[in-house]
């Protein structure tokens, strides 16, 4: 069994500010060791469950969070970016199940910690095939699309309910509670972490029953940006149609390129920052 898990920052318990998740940050240090030890309960429950080869592919802002040496000895680790699936990189048909660990809710999700969709500064809303989706639904299409099921997640109660929303019968854990976007009510990390093995192990157990999330084409991206000149920039991508002030409309056949365009758009409005 080949077990994908994704992980993220800003879901991890503990983890309320950008002291945290950005990279200069005065907590980020105790930050990522914490990042890393959930992961490796998730690794850990993933091998209780009887996987044989288990990627982690770090998720968050540089992309060179995860601690090598404090990972579990048992899986691989994709480091660094840019990289062609960003979030999602190293993920192809031959996985059996997709995890997301550290994950936080869709930007404009209130009493959520720390929401945003890919680029905080950048996206305002994200919205495919008629559903506004977050990190978790863009990245579990991207599973979807190679036909790998999402089976867990993990992250505050708002992005637990956003996952359960998206996927029937996926195995969530609330590691805290957001009090508003920059506080939240915490379970101990080792609480957490016990957690999140136990929700990986059963999650794999029951594979099977949960079913791949899957955008069907055509595939329509409306993305909402955060003023005007990011528009003015995201809409000099060939085919992308700018369908409002600060809004971008990009429709493929295949979801995979919508995500790339995404991507592009994404990268390209943020320069207008620099
Ligand atoms: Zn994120």
């Amino acid at each position: 069994m080949k077990v994908y898990i994704s992980a993220d920052l800003e879901g991890v318990a503990g983890v309320t500010h950008a002291e945290h998740t950005m990279r200069d940050g005065k907590e980020h240090e105790r930050a990522r060791l914490l990042m890393t030890e959930e992961v490796n309960a998730a690794v850990a429950g993933a091998i209780e469950a009887g996987a044989t080869e288990i990627v982690v592919n770090d998720s968050h802002g540089t992309m060179r969070n995860i601690i090598p040496e404090k990972l579990h000895r048992d899986a691989y680790l994709i480091s660094g970016t840019p990289k062609p699936l960003s979030m999602m990189e190293g993920i192809d048909e031959t996985f059996d199940a997709a995890m997301f660990i550290g994950y936080h809710a869709a930007c404009g999700t209130r009493n959520a910690v720390l929401d945003h969709t890919y680029a905080g500064r950048v996206v305002s809303r994200a919205v495919i095939n008629g559903m506004e989706l977050g990190e978790t639904g863009i990245n579990a299409a991207v599973a979807g699309y190679f036909g790998v099921p999402l089976v867990m997640v993990s992250g505050d109660t708002a992005v637990a309910r956003q996952a359960r929303e998206l996927v029937p019968g996926i195995v969530t854990v609330a590691v805290k509670e957001a009090i508003g976007r920059y506080a939240a009510r915490s379970l101990h990390p080792e609480k957490a972490q016990a957690l999140i093995k136990e929700a990986a192990k059963k999650a794999l157990t029951g594979l099977g029953s949960i079913s791949c999330f899957e955008v069907h084409p055509p595939v329509c991206l409306e993305l909402h940006v955060n003023n005007t000149g990011m528009a003015d920039i995201a809409e000099l991508i060939p085919g992308v149609e700018r369908i409002g002030p600060r809004a971008i409309r990009f429709v493929a056949d295949d979801y995979l390129t919508v995500f790339r365009a995404m991507r592009a758009a994404i990268t390209l409005a943020g320069e207008t920052l620099q």
